[in-house]
């Protein structure tokens, strides 16, 4: 028997350009065309972030809704995930298309230092952007970028903010946050059993940390995420070089784990997502 394993393909994202990662898509057809090819070799969710003309960060809740769209009609069945990620965004404009209902988005429950900046989530605003997910009925995914966003999910779920069993992320290897440790990714699996119990969880293992965090995930029974997002310059000259192909990675040694990629409707099933429609 095999367990199935959620692939989570984050196609975009806020940073790698054309310069650095030829094959990322920054278009909507581009996200679409690049989200089924993905989803053709096992991804069972895509991570969304839309780009302004000039391939900057962008909010345009028009452009979510183009992809959403085009990924519903192309991917049926596959889970839908809208990024309210900071970079290159006011706070008011990170949660201005939640109101076209994707099956979920993203969340992170604090503050965290990057490489060059503070991406700042105030309590207020984490508090805001949790009510509206709840309003629109959208499961959001807690980002971890720091401990403390564990603690932090288990409050909002404690003042109602958040609906149990929540989602996990656990973001390890980005620079001045978390670092990209077996340790530290087996501490946080212990510690949310306790503090979220029925919990589900994938981590993101950013630039040359990908694959092994991949690894990881499938070995200690958790869900991966990959894509071009995460893998900025790294994997250009080995062995991945679009979307598709860093899905395909994971698909390949799954069963070396006792894993297999969950199709989209198990997918929703382990992530309470069936049937909300
Ligand atoms: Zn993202």
């Amino acid at each position: 028997m095999t367990e199935p394993c959620i692939i989570t393909v984050a196609i975009t994202g806020a940073l790698p350009t054309k310069e650095d990662t030829p094959a990322v898509p920054v278009t909507p057809e581009e996200q679409i065309e690049s989200t089924h090819e993905a989803y053709e070799a096992g991804a069972s969710l895509v991570h969304i972030h839309v780009r302004n003309e000039d391939q900057t960060p962008g909010s345009d809740p028009e452009k979510y809704h183009a992809i959403q769209e085009g990924v519903k009609k192309h991917c049926p069945g596959m889970i839908i995930q809208f990024s309210t990620g900071g970079r290159g965004r006011d706070q008011d404009q990170r949660g201005g298309m939640l109101h076209h209902r994707p099956d979920m988005a993203s969340l992170a429950t604090g503050s965290v230092n990057f490489p060059s900046n503070i991406y700042e989530n105030p309590p207020d605003f984490v508090e805001a952007l949790a009510s509206k997910m709840l309003e629109f009925n959208v499961k959001p995914e807690i980002e971890v970028f720091d401990v403390a966003m564990l603690y932090n999910a288990a409050n909002l779920v404690k003042k109602g903010l958040l609906k149990a069993p929540v989602h996990l992320q656990f973001v390890l290897g980005i620079p001045n946050a978390l670092p990209a440790r077996r340790s530290l990714l087996e501490f946080l699996i212990k510690e949310r059993e306790d503090v979220l119990p029925g919990s589900t969880w994938a981590a993101a293992g950013i630039a040359r940390h990908q694959f092994d965090v991949n690894q990881w995930c499938l070995e200690l029974g958790g869900h991966c995420r990959t894509g071009l997002e995460d893998n900025i310059k790294f994997d250009r000259d080995r062995l991945a070089v679009s979307n598709a192909e860093l899905v395909t990675k994971i698909v390949d040694i799954a069963g070396d784990y006792g894993r297999r990629p969950a199709t989209p409707a198990q997918a929703r099933e382990i992530l309470g997502l069936a049937g909300r429609d």
